[in-house]
């Protein structure tokens, strides 16, 4: 069950900026929640919970529109801004800022006439108490609130009666608390009259151009990352509820469910020739044979991005580093074969360029003249080709598998000395 995906109905755009903004829409109704995660780069209950509703949730009537990770390259350090904080831009920005593009892209699409309502996911300090009760539980502390700039929007805007909204998303989280200290509360900053920094956040420039918007804090002192999740998606879904916008999630909403579902890390798929399954590679692979320039990195994963240092190429879900790729640079040959022969323990099969395929004895690869191919780990004793053998898994040296159990080699097709593709074969 945790395996549907609906990603079909997700539609990207990306601007200039690089923010990416995923839609689910139906035609039925003018009403779109637009859910921000990310804005502060360490506070992975917010993004990741973004993520999840964008992978794992289907929008039957209503529209859901999410950025997943506004804040990207503060993500991958897993750090609150590497410009400085993001929350504090949205009043006056310099423009040299680093983040000028991305508030100005963001600020627009706040105010598209579409968005009904903005909820800024954050993970905050502490469990917020109205009464004094020690260094984690005070009035101080922002984790495991609703929060609002304040109780009112105009008389007329639909859903701008902000403190009663947040009154009944705390009324219907506190039945459904995993411990009795994780309730929720609503915090009003009523920041016009009393919160300085608050005036330069998101939500206080939403709701001064009268779009209804929310933070959800969870406490970064919960004992997980899925704790965190949990809450995060609780929230949202009684959102959607208020709106009326209808959803189906694939998986039950249990925190044990969100914990399995957090370590779907999807697939890569680079250049179109190269496909890495995320759930099952090691951390370090070297001689990838990637382009010296312009290449492609395509994730399943919202939150999947790179950093380049020098011919590595460090790839992430969020803040967390699932391997770094050594390149080795080749040109990417125009024409090559989409699909191969390969002779799978003895049935000729037609094999997708990138694909992988599972063996239980041998496999061999059908010659093409013009294609070279390189099995990776098999020693050969003919220099030019691995086509036309058979190759067992005995034969292979178990340290050049890209996933840890030692199962899965490279099939690697050249031609005039430049990269084809890659397939995987999969021994069983
Ligand atoms: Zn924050």
């Amino acid at each position: 069950m945790l395996k549907l995906f609906f990603l079909l109905t997700l539609s990207f755009s990306l601007a200039l900026s690089d923010i990416q903004l995923l839609k689910k829409q139906n035609n039925d109704s003018n009403t779109t929640l637009l859910v921000i995660g990310g804005i502060h780069g360490d506070e992975p209950g917010g993004y990741f919970a973004a993520s999840l509703l964008a992978t794992n949730y289907e929008i039957t009537s209503g529209n859901l529109w999410i950025v997943p990770n506004l804040n990207k390259k503060s993500i991958q350090k897993d750090v609150r801004g590497i410009n400085g904080d993001m929350n504090r831009k949205f009043s006056i920005i310099n423009q040299d800022d680093k983040d000028a593009a991305i508030i100005k892209e963001i600020k627009n699409i706040i105010l598209s006439k579409d968005v009904s309502l903005v909820l800024n996911l954050h993970d905050g300090h502490g469990f917020y108490r109205k009464e004094d009760q020690g260094r984690i539980f005070n009035p101080n502390s922002w984790g495991q609130t609703c929060v609002i700039d304040q109780c009112q929007l105009s008389q007329d805007q639909p859903f701008g009666n902000l403190n009663d909204i947040a009154l009944t998303i705390k009324n219907s989280m506190n039945k459904k608390l995993i411990q009795s200290h994780h309730s929720f509360d609503v915090r009003n900053t009523k920041t016009k009259f009393e919160d300085e920094a608050m005036q330069l956040s998101l939500t206080y420039f939403a709701v001064t151009n009268n779009k209804p918007a929310f933070a959800i804090e969870t406490s970064k002192n919960l004992s997980s990352l899925a704790q965190k999740v949990f809450y995060q998606l609780l929230a949202i879904e009684e959102f959607m509820k208020i709106m009326d916008i209808k959803y189906q999630r694939n998986f039950e909403l249990t925190v044990q469910n969100v914990e399995k579902t957090l370590k779907e890390y999807g697939n890569l798929i680079i250049n179109d020739n190269i496909s890495f399954n995320l759930n099952n590679i090691k951390k370090y692979l070297s001689y990838i044979p990637l382009k010296s320039k312009h290449n492609v990195f395509d994730f399943s994963h919202p939150l999947g991005s790179f950093i380049k240092v020098d011919d590595r190429y460090i790839v992430l879900i969020g803040n967390k580093k699932v391997t770094t790729l050594k390149a080795q640079y080749f040109e990417k040959e125009q024409k090559c074969p989409e699909y191969f022969k390969i002779s799978v323990d003895g049935n000729v099969k037609k094999i997708k360029k990138t694909s992988e395929f599972y063996v239980t004895d041998d496999f061999k690869v059908l010659q093409n003249n013009s294609v070279r191919v390189n099995v990776i780990g098999y020693k050969s004793k003919n220099p030019k080709t691995e086509a036309g053998i058979d190759i067992a898994y005995s034969s292979i040296e178990k340290r050049f598998s890209i996933d840890n159990d030692g199962k899965i080699f490279r099939i690697e097709h050249y031609k005039n000395n430049k990269f084809c593709s890659m397939n995987m074969v999969h021994f069983k």
